[in-house]
């Protein structure tokens, strides 16, 4: 079987986690954590970095600090993993959904069409024409690893008051290489960036997060409200409502040590990307999507692209076909404006996404893939 995407543990991860089991300090007090702190903050060059239970709570957390209140709105791409939109649900928010670009991403034109037409300000903040409601927030996702076209956008959102929380939680490796925002890592171009070390992300600490800012407030804030909101830590005297949200010691070496791993999992990344993509340039139908040209990409996912007439099968048969041969595939998350606790909410002109969700199919695409794992796909891709 060639899954889709597991994690590469052959670092030091057993010499750090074995110290912190040998030491005793296996809970969120510990060098680790801050050693991964600061490992995450210096490789995207970040300004802060926080370190959290996982991406989820990072993005929950970061959302509370920006300021979204119940019944406020929060803009949400549909295609995404549905933990974006629950942190926005966790904060009592509401989602308006936006539709993606060709590389998956929100469309970042149709979302200040959307400002445009449809949404006024006063007061310095944005309201929403149909609702009523502000909009207090929009969460970009740069999904699979390619990066969200983000340059026009900043700057309307800072004019009216929208703050920009990244969902980074797939593209660790991934930074702009053209216009304002070249040379800046994604998740460090917002008011807040969220990071994910799920087991299927590039690096993993098992389960992690990481919530990045340039705000030194706002980073304080994260640390506070992530550690149980403690004024005084001996009194246990707490002024606010926090979260039991800190990475542990344990999880955090593990981190360190997939920090230390990253730059070779990227070439690892981008050689599997070039074999599949060589490989399927003689295959009628299908090609791998394109990514931003725009950014370095980290190729955490390798979409692939199918065009069912030219090709002759659908995705959903290839997905099975693929399967019964061994090889593990998926596709793009169910729209979300179209999932059950989210069909009430508005959406704003979703045309492309659909067509994407049938095109769509996401290939194996492990750190430790070789080159015959990718041989073998593409034999079965091409065999009936
Ligand atoms: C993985 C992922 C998350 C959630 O991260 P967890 O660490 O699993 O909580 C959020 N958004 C996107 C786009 C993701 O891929």
């Amino acid at each position: 079987m060639i899954p889709l995407s597991v994690p590469h543990i052959k670092g030091n991860e057993w010499k750090y986690v074995k110290e912190c089991l040998d030491t005793e300090w296996v809970s969120t007090a510990g060098k680790y954590v801050g050693q991964f702190e600061d490992s995450l903050r210096e490789y995207t060059d970040a300004g802060h970095a926080v370190a959290c239970v996982n991406g989820t709570a990072a993005l929950q957390v970061a959302l509370r600090i920006v300021g979204v209140l119940p019944g406020d709105e929060v803009i949400v791409p549909t295609v995404t993993f549905v933990a974006t939109v629950n942190a926005v649900s966790y904060q009592g928010g509401a989602p308006i959904f936006m539709d993606c670009d060709d590389y998956y991403n929100i469309d970042s034109a149709k979302v200040l069409e959307f400002l445009e037409k449809q949404t006024e300000t006063r007061d310095g903040s944005t309201y929403n024409r149909i609702s009523g409601r502000r909009i207090a927030a929009i969460v970009p996702v740069h999904v699979f690893g390619n990066a969200a076209r983000l340059e026009d956008l900043l700057d309307t959102c800072h004019e009216r008051n929208i703050k920009v929380v990244e969902d980074a939680a797939e593209s660790l490796g991934t930074a702009y290489t053209e216009g304002r925002l070249a040379g800046r890592h994604t998740g460090t171009v917002g008011d807040f960036g969220c990071f994910s070390f799920n087991g299927n992300k590039i690096i993993t600490t098992g389960g992690g997060g990481m919530i990045v800012t340039d705000n030194p407030e706002y980073a304080e804030r994260a640390r506070y409200l992530t550690t149980q909101a403690k004024d005084d830590e001996v009194r246990y005297i707490h002024e606010d409502i926090g979260y039991n949200y800190r990475l542990t010691n344990v999880q955090a070496a593990i981190g360190v040590a997939q920090m230390e791993c990253l730059p070779e999992f990227l070439e690892a990344k981008r050689r599997s990307f070039e074999s599949y993509d060589s490989a399927l340039e003689d295959v009628e139908g299908l090609q791998l999507a394109a990514s931003p040209a725009y950014a370095r990409n980290n190729h955490w996912m390798y979409p692939l692209r199918i065009d069912r007439q030219a090709y002759g099968r659908d995705r959903e048969a290839l997905m099975r076909d693929l399967q019964s041969k061994g090889v593990q595939t998926r596709p793009l998350w169910q729209l979300n404006h179209l999932q059950t606790p989210f069909r009430d909410f508005q959406h704003y002109r979703i045309e492309r996404a659909p067509r994407l969700l049938e095109e769509t199919l996401n290939l194996p695409c492990s750190v430790n893939l070789t080159q015959s794992d990718v041989d073998y796909v593409v034999q079965a891709l091409v065999d009936e």
